[in-house]
């Protein structure tokens, strides 16, 4: 492969090429199907390939499916049940970060997609889930000497939350290449999403985010209970505020204080695909210059974005 090729391969997709994809993908316009065909096939193989990986289970089919339903009945109905909640709010504030709606919020596409992403992390949990039904060890323990202690347990938690943020961010900087976009488009055929939209990823993305709940069927990898699900439930409920298109004044004082993403700043990637590429902390935007007003700082003429610049939808 030339360098010119790989370069643009990997090189960035532009706001204008999320436009023209996401139009083509929902539109089917001609001379665009073959790209989004293959990345269809292969988000297909993987939502068919971890749906079937249950058959090889030494943990027994029918525990490992039953680990399925219970995990999936579980997440669907605690992600979308929030999500609704905080859509039912946020949907009758005025003061939306891209302005009025045009048309309603495309709601059952947004629970379609996060139905499918609560099937692929469904997919995922099963395993501990039902390594733990079969009567063996996993990796979550529920007291502090279990653990290794309180300061060994604040370590470990501080190393792990940086690594997972680095991955997060990094992962969707990678679907943001021309290469891997096609399993990214989907997240942002929704300009102006809802919390409904807050994980509603394809299969492939959803593998890339989710794949460190399988870490929990490891009894060598030990995870203190109560900091693991409280951390869980809050990135849950951060991303989906993130997703709400309104600004809350309190959390948007409080979380940029310990570098954590708001609404507002994730709302701004949605509306221009070329800056605010974090998903938990803003750490590496910071480091990498990606955000909002770095990218205005270095190019201030044509950086430069209206709050609606494509309207919403
Ligand atoms: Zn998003
Ligand atoms: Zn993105």
């Amino acid at each position: 492969m030339r360098t010119n090729e790989f370069r643009s391969l990997f090189g960035r997709v532009t706001d204008a090429d999320v436009m023209h994809t996401v139009a083509a993908a929902t539109t089917r316009r001609r001379g665009t199907r073959s790209r989004v065909d293959w990345a269809s096939w292969i988000n297909g193989a993987v939502l068919a390939g971890l749906t079937l990986s249950g058959l090889v289970s030494p943990y027994g089919v029918a525990n490992w499916y039953k680990a399925l339903a219970v995990g999936f009945v579980g997440i669907a109905s605690a992600v979308l049940g929030s999500a609704a909640l905080i859509t039912f709010f946020s949907e009758r504030q005025e003061q939306r970060e891209q302005g009025p709606r045009r048309k309603p919020a495309p709601i059952l596409r947004e629970v379609r997609d996060t139905t499918v992403s609560a099937w692929i992390a469904a997919c995922l949990l099963a395993w501990p889930l039902a390594r733990l039904w079969s009567g063996n060890a996993i990796g979550l323990v529920w007291t502090l000497e279990e653990a290794g202690g309180g300061p060994l347990i604040f370590v470990q938690t501080f190393a792990a939350v940086l690594v997972l943020d680095a991955w997060l961010y990094w992962k969707h900087r990678l679907l943001h290449t021309r290469l891997l976009f096609p399993f990214h488009r989907q997240h942002h055929s929704f300009r102006d999403p809802s919390s409904l939209a807050g994980f509603a990823v394809g299969p492939v993305e959803g593998l890339l985010t989710f794949w460190p709940i399988v870490i929990l069927a490891l009894p060598e990898a030990i995870h203190y209970a109560p900091l693991y699900f409280s951390l869980s439930v809050g990135f849950v409920l951060l991303n989906l505020y993130l997703h709400c298109g309104v600004a809350v004044r309190a959390f948007e004082a409080v979380l940029p204080r310990f570098l954590l993403n708001t609404s507002v700043y994730h709302n701004r990637h949605h509306a221009n695909a070329e800056v605010n590429y974090a998903e938990a902390f803003t750490i590496w935007d910071h480091l990498c210059r990606t955000r909002e007003e770095d990218l205005r700082r270095a190019k201030p003429a044509d950086a430069e974005s209206p709050a609606t610049p494509y309207g919403s939808r």
